[in-house]
């Protein structure tokens, strides 16, 4: 067994310049059953412009970690750590200070909002309600413009903002709530899964109109996703996740075409480009479940589906190590003759 390069542990401290710093976060939802440690002291960045993805199959944590951005997690959950927003942590703020960050400072489109328009509301009374509630000095007129040009931003003709939620498509109600997300010009926007309930075509137009947004605005923008070729084509960097834990973070081309940890390499294959050849062959699954977070075995939480499993991995939990601009969780990288240990 050889070992040439010594890799450096991670856990530095944020840039200053950083819009948003995850430091050693862990969040454990109280349950009828015991603590369900959903997110395990995970580190993410970003920065103002740039857009991270953060990658991972349900159940990994990634919900979590992005309601926990905005202070927004429910009430049983226990939450440690920090997030530093501009540098001031989110999770020691006072209400009032909160209340400012929310929308104006940080949005969230969340994870199936496409279903939390109000029916019986027209879609520019709902663009103008944030304004309402967090920008009360702006006069009416000024609202009005404010969701038209909202509209304009997302591609949608100011006439929308009569309409009802149900005459609008799911690409149209997707697009209605990014504009919502923007109404208070945030200097980060969340974004849960925002495309995942689109059809194909669609998901590519409203990811266009996000990312030309984000680019646009110098805007930073934390972007989930359990498919990593829409991150790949989107994102900056990538953070893979799973069980709560981050196992995997680099530039977003590297960790999608060159993935350094197997799991990332199993969701790498899962999810092949829009028009890559390989596409037309059957993805490569991924067997078995990711684990229940209230039963996590000792060792590696990976290492009872993965492919490249040695008896090390077993017993111990490797932490994230880097290399050059990446970092990954896995003894076995560079480490092709484990089988023995
Ligand atoms: P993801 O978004 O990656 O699918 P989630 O953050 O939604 O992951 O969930 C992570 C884990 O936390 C899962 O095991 C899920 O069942 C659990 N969980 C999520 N929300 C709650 C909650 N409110 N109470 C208890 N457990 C929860
Ligand atoms: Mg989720």
């Amino acid at each position: 067994m050889t070992t040439e390069t010594t890799p450096e542990a991670t856990g530095t401290a944020a840039p200053d310049a950083a819009l948003l710093a995850i430091r050693d976060l862990h969040v454990t939802y109280a349950t009828g059953e015991g603590g369900l440690p959903a997110v395990r002291g995970v580190d993410l960045t970003v920065a103002r412009g740039q857009i991270v993805g953060v990658a991972g199959e349900s159940g990994c944590g990634k919900s979590t970690l992005a309601s926990t951005v905005l202070r927004l997690q429910p009430p049983s959950a226990t939450v440690s750590g920090q997030v530093l927003f501009d540098g001031r942590d989110v999770l020691a703020m006072r209400w009032g200070e909160l209340r400012a960050v929310r929308w104006a400072g940080a949005s969230i489109v969340f994870q199936g909002a496409l279903h939390s328009l109000n029916p019986v509301h027209r879609i520019g009374a709902q663009l103008a309600e944030p304004m309402h509630i967090h920008q009360p000095g702006l006069d009416e007129a000024r609202v009005t413009e404010r969701v038209a040009e909202l509209l304009d931003q997302v591609g949608m003709a100011p006439e929308r903002a009569k309409s009802y939620p149900h005459q609008l498509s799911g690409g149209q109600k997707q697009r209605v709530m990014i504009a919502m997300a923007l109404a208070c010009d945030p200097e980060l926007v969340v974004a849960d899964e925002p495309t995942t309930a689109l059809d194909v075509m669609v998901q590519a137009q409203v990811l266009n109109v996000l990312s030309e947004l984000v680019r646009g605005r110098g805007v930073g923008m934390m972007m989930i996703s359990h498919d990593l070729s829409v991150l790949a084509d989107l994102c900056d960097r990538i953070t893979v996740m799973y069980a709560g834990r981050v196992i995997e973070e680099g530039p977003a081309d590297q960790v999608f075409a060159a993935p350094l940890h197997p799991y990332s390499g199993a969701l790498s294959a899962a999810f092949p480009r829009v028009g890559d050849p390989a596409a037309r062959f059957a993805p490569a699954g991924l067997p078995g479940d990711p684990p229940d977070p209230r039963n996590l075995t000792e060792g590696c939480s990976f290492a009872p589906r993965c492919p490249r499993a040695a008896p090390v991995c077993l017993h111990d939990e490797p932490g994230l190590v880097a290399y050059d601009d990446r970092a990954a969780a896995c003894v076995r990288i560079g480490e092709p003759d484990l089988e023995a240990r």
